[in-house]
């Protein structure tokens, strides 16, 4: 999945557990984190296995700090989107160590309207073995319309939280009035 829509999930979710702007934006970052693997010519590696950051969220359960443990439980939620959004997008290795398998989650539904309408809904789990290999060229999308409009708006939305909400955002611009920056901890 593309850059801007790992940055905007992980980005929303640092949000919604109220972290302050500044580490919500480095947990957007966090978010892209496992595609650095390209850099070693890698794609869709084992930096994508969930299973790094579902044991990163025992690590709060150990630590005193509220504020340590809301960093780590964003740092975990934030790269364990990378590797679901990946996942329902194409095979990864999400199950690495335990499995060398790539899986994939395919949903279909579709409606069909012919005499009563008929609606079917399909969720499967395609597997393939892992390639380990490194890769001799790369030829990826880094944008799409659609994740550039679905960023943008994730984006957008979760910037007016600490902003007093899109009410307050609208009122800033049309009315000028001062923003109430919402102080998150
Ligand atoms: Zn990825």
């Amino acid at each position: 999945m593309e850059p801007l829509l790992h940055f905007a999930i992980a980005f929303a979710i640092a949000a919604l557990l109220r972290l302050k702007l500044k580490w919500a934006l480095a947990l957007g970052l966090v978010g892209i984190l496992p595609d650095f693997d390209v850099l070693f010519f890698l794609h869709r590696s084992v930096s994508h296995s969930i299973l790094p950051p579902l044991l990163l969220l025992a690590l709060p359960l150990l630590w005193r700090s509220s504020r340590v443990r809301g960093l780590l439980l964003a740092v975990s939620l934030g790269w364990a989107s990378h590797s679901f959004l990946d996942f329902i997008d194409d095979y990864t290795p999400i199950l690495f160590p335990i499995s060398s398998k790539s899986y994939k989650l395919v949903f279909e539904s579709s409606l069909f309207i012919k005499s009563q309408p008929f609606v079917s809904m399909s969720l499967t789990v395609l597997e393939k073995p892992y390639n380990y290999g490194v890769f001799t060229y790369l030829d990826a999308p880094i944008f799409t319309a659609g994740g550039i409009a679905i960023g943008l708006i994730l984006i957008a939305l979760t910037l007016s939280a600490y902003y007093g909400g899109l009410r307050s955002v609208l009122e800033k611009i049309f009315l000028r009035k001062d923003l109430p920056r919402k102080a998150a901890s």
